[in-house]
């Protein structure tokens, strides 16, 4: 385990980092507190927008994608994207009317140079050949340790995202998924927090190269989207979001909100720095202050979204205190948006998340049905079958139901006004006054 005092290079660092010795907070950094008398009103949801009642989804999938393992002890253990696809199938997501699970090919080296290095691709086989280190491209790494077959298991999960987005844009599915992409720190030319090869960035490029105009990414990820914003920080044609814990306490360090996109593309990137300890109420209220604004005024043809689950209080990398029921209800807004700004074109990737049992699962199991146009009850309990799986393939008990005990996530919405000695709002206008005047919106309207 390397020394943590440069936590702001590895991913594995932060669980030596206690949540309680960052910023010396201990609970939930909410809207409300001693400037909840500013605000004009009661709590509200998420607005409704145009019905997502039964959408066809299309779930890219095969076992093949458990291969992308760093090994034992590695905090991404592939038994979190079985577990969620055994807990979707339990529940009847992966049957539903409209949902179909397919198969498809590898990313060839064409594809993978839209967005990576030839020699850096090179790279990778070259150490998933032989087991050795190449540390100059970020491989070999405490992060990212070598394993046989890297080069195929990553390009596996880069196809699958490409052929999420090819059916999208081909028209042959309204919404795709892949849960087990979202390999969202991937550079051109180096590995990076657990990331090989950039499969958000990859589909997203190709997308470029088959017509689309206007493309946004949105990233719930706890950690900042710094391979995809890089990839597209002086490109016009693709809006990069992402709501993150900052990066004073977070790895990798980027996505301040100051970062909003290269010469020519100014306002094309958008970042949410959140402090350490917010949860629901307050993530969601930043969410609604700037990812709606920020799509109606870029209207994309087409929405790719990164949905890691370790923005989850649970969550033994990173410090924000977001529940299940937060992050479904992320997932609803996220869905109602594509079909708002996108014309329903949505292409959803899971991230990271290293709560194996009690949140990756439950969680990607919610995208998946809400995906589907057929969100779950978050009452309903858990498959007994499932629970049993879960006990054999871990040896932990599973949740018992799909919820963490809020049926609906209430949040203070901007509109009803903000209070600047609050860390949340604080954030949240810092990223309006920085992006959104480029994006032609009034950083301070309510
Ligand atoms: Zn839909
Ligand atoms: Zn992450």
């Amino acid at each position: 385990m390397p020394a943590c005092v440069p936590w702001l290079t590895s991913q594995l660092c932060y669980r030596m980092a206690r949540f309680s010795d960052l910023l010396g907070v201990s609970g939930e950094v909410g809207a409300s507190g001693p400037g909840a008398g500013r605000y004009r009103e009661g709590m509200s949801s998420l607005a409704p927008g145009p019905s997502t009642e039964g959408c066809g989804l299309r779930v890219l999938w095969d076992e093949r994608l458990t291969s992308y393992d760093f090994g034992p002890g590695h905090p991404m253990n592939p038994v979190r994207v079985e577990l969620a696809m055994a807990l979707a199938r339990e529940l009847g997501v992966l049957t539903a009317p409209g949902v179909t699970v397919e198969r498809f090919d590898a990313a060839d080296d064409a594809l993978l140079r839209l967005v990576h290095d030839e020699e850096y691709i090179a790279a990778v086989r070259h150490a998933g050949q032989t087991g050795l280190a190449e540390e100059r491209h970020g491989l070999g790494t405490a992060d990212n340790p070598v394993f046989l077959g890297m080069h195929e298991a990553a390009a596996l999960v880069a196809g699958a995202s490409v052929a999420g987005a090819r059916a999208v844009w081909t028209g042959e599915t309204p919404h795709a998924a892949n849960i087990a992409g979202g390999l969202h720190h991937a550079l051109a030319g180096a590995a990076s927090g657990f990331c090989v090869y950039n499969d958000p960035a990859v589909a997203i490029a190709w997308l470029l190269e088959n017509g689309a105009e206007r493309v946004a990414y949105v990233d719930v990820d706890v950690h900042h989207g710094d391979g995809v914003q890089a990839a597209f920080y002086d490109d016009p044609r693709v809006l990069t979001i992402s709501l993150h814990e900052t990066p004073r306490t977070l790895f990798p360090g980027t996505g301040f909100p100051s970062e909003t996109g290269g010469p020519g593309a100014h306002g094309t990137a958008v970042n949410v720095a959140l402090p350490p300890g917010t949860g629901d109420a307050a993530w969601l209220r930043a969410f609604d202050a700037v990812v709606p604004a920020a799509l109606r005024a870029f209207r994309p043809q087409i929405l790719v979204t990164q949905h890691g689950a370790d923005a989850h209080a649970l969550d033994p990398l990173a410090h924000l205190l977001l529940t299940v029921d937060g992050q479904r209800t992320a997932y609803a807004a996220l869905h109602r948006l594509a079909h708002e700004v996108a014309g329903g074109r949505w292409l959803a990737t899971g991230g990271g998340g290293y709560e194996l049992v009690q949140v990756v699962p439950r969680a990607w199991t919610h995208l998946l049905a809400e995906a589907a146009g057929r969100p779950l009850d978050p009452a309903a309990e858990t498959p007994a079958d499932w629970r049993e799986l879960v006990r054999g393939r871990t040896d932990e008990v599973a949740p018992r139901r799909m919820t963490d005990g809020s049926a609906t996530v209430e949040f203070r919405r901007w509109e009803t006004g903000y209070d600047p000695a609050n860390p949340v709002d604080q954030a949240i206008l810092a990223t309006r006054r920085a992006a959104f005047p480029e994006l032609g919106l009034d950083p301070l309207e309510t």
